[in-house]
């Protein structure tokens, strides 16, 4: 399983697609990919390779867009078909998420969240997340940082997400907890994955997130990294990488 996200001036969708492949040697059941275009998000998944999403992408969407993340899913709740392969969408359609790991506690959170009338599509672990994610930031008003950093305080398990939100395409939140993510650092641009091979052709300037870490990556900014328990900032270590 593996994640891949890019930000920055150049088309995300081959960045995001030769990544995805490049992690294929990670396994994995299910492929997808979002990429927002400067209007919407255009999603696209299905159960099977890569090269399956390929054809699928070339059938169902439009593939403009400097922002996307792509997907290769590992099923741990919901067999692996087309419905439950990530990324997933948040109730609003605003957010979107890709996830690997196992959210522990999800049950839980989906009861609280059917409750409070969310509905799901999906029988993933991941699909509670986005939705507690939305919830968080709508009771509480607050930017989709500090809405990952709060439900993540309220997950129980493994993670390494990528989440962005359509009505605020400047950022994607990132965050690790026993699943590897390393953020490529180019000039104005930011790549996200599972581990470098994804990027190491754009830029050798690598972090790598420490567990109980996230980080909000902005378009013509910078990376801000925290600890997801106490909010203390973490000087981002960038590290040069051998070619
Ligand atoms: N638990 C999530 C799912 O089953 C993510 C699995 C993964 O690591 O790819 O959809």
């Amino acid at each position: 399983c593996g994640i891949v996200g890019y930000i920055g001036h150049r088309e995300a969708y081959p960045i995001i697609l030769n990544g995805l492949k490049r992690l294929e040697y990670r396994g994995y059941d299910s492929a997808g990919i979002a990429l927002f275009d400067g209007n919407d998000i255009k999603l696209s998944k299905t159960k099977g390779k890569v090269d399956d999403l390929e054809k699928r992408v070339s059938k169902e969407i439009s593939t403009n867009g400097t922002l996307g993340i792509g997907h290769t899913r590992w099923a741990t709740h919901g067999v692996p078909n087309d419905v439950n392969s990530h990324p997933h969408y948040s109730n609003s359609g605003d957010l979107v998420i890709i996830h690997n790991g196992i959210i522990e506690n999800y049950e839980a959170l989906k009861k609280e969240l059917l409750k409070r009338g969310y509905t799901f599509t999906s029988d993933t672990d991941t699909e509670v997340l986005v939705n507690l994610i939305e919830d968080i930031k709508k009771s509480n008003n607050v930017r989709l940082g500090k809405a990952v950093q709060i439900a993540l305080n309220q997950v129980v398990g493994a993670y390494a997400i990528a989440v962005f939100d359509k009505t605020k395409p400047n950022e994607i939140v990132v965050a690790r907890l026993g699943s590897p993510l390393a953020i490529g650092v180019g000039e104005d641009e930011f790549f996200i994955a599972s581990d470098a091979t994804p990027f190491i052709e754009f830029t050798n300037n690598a972090i790598y997130l420490e567990d109980e870490e996230m980080a909000v990556v902005r378009r013509h900014k910078d990376v801000k990294i925290r600890k997801i328990k106490d909010d203390s900032l973490v000087s981002p270590y960038i590290q040069e990488l051998q070619l």
